[in-house]
């Protein structure tokens, strides 16, 4: 059985969400996830996210994003405000979860978390910061997602893996060339669990959060 790709630039499968590229919509199938990367956002994104609203519809569509702050290649920040709110209010009225992208942008999440009352599920992807920053946003519907970087010796998002309540983690490949496969290997040793036991545990939190279910 193909493991659970929470998210993936790379492949259409049914066991991973494919997210689609700008202007994209050539859905061929499997699992997608559809929004506006901060670093795609331009003065018009709204006409853009009404595209990103109709493809959502689609019951294939598993999550919306990648959306979030981005301080250092992304646009002004109000804008990026403003496109974040549109996705997470989508993702809320789906109940589907959001794919967070979060550069330098620890304290924009919190002052969301804080202030919405209509949070959807946060998956914080491609986690790599210090433990303490991501137990700031437990109390919050705030999960995480880990890919290459686990490869790496001693990494923030190893350590935070290992705390990390278990129904709050998910895997991906991202852009990087690695399988999944390799990155569920790293995970199972860190986590000392077979990596059968952490797929199942992945779907299950997946299934467990998600209104769009995977099988
Ligand atoms: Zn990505």
């Amino acid at each position: 059985m193909p493991f659970f790709d929470f998210h993936t630039h790379h492949s259409q499968g049914f066991q991973s969400i494919y997210n689609l590229s700008e202007h994209e919509s050539n859905i061929q199938g499997g699992y997608f996830s559809a929004g506006i990367h901060p670093w795609n956002l331009t003065k018009n994104w709204e006409v853009a996210f009404e595209k990103i609203q109709e493809i959502s519809e689609n019951p294939n569509c598993l999550a919306v994003g990648e959306t979030g702050f981005d301080r250092i290649w992304g646009p002004d920040i109000s804008l990026q405000k403003k496109a974040f709110h549109a996705h997470a209010q989508l993702a809320y009225r789906l109940q589907i979860p959001l794919i967070l992208h979060l550069v330098k942008g620890h304290d924009l999440l919190i002052e969301y978390l804080k202030t919405e009352v209509r949070v959807p599920r946060i998956i914080w992807h491609g986690y790599n910061l210090k433990s303490h920053l991501a137990k700031q946003t437990l109390d919050f519907p705030v999960y995480f997602s880990f890919g290459k970087v686990l490869t790496q010796a001693d990494s923030n998002a190893a350590q935070w893996l290992q705390e990390c309540p278990k129904d709050r983690i998910f895997l991906e490949s991202d852009d990087s060339d690695l399988r999944i496969d390799s990155i569920y290997r790293e995970a199972s040793l860190i986590l000392q669990l077979s990596e059968e036991e952490l797929s199942q545990q992945l779907i299950k939190n997946w299934n467990h959060l998600s209104s769009r279910k995977i099988s």
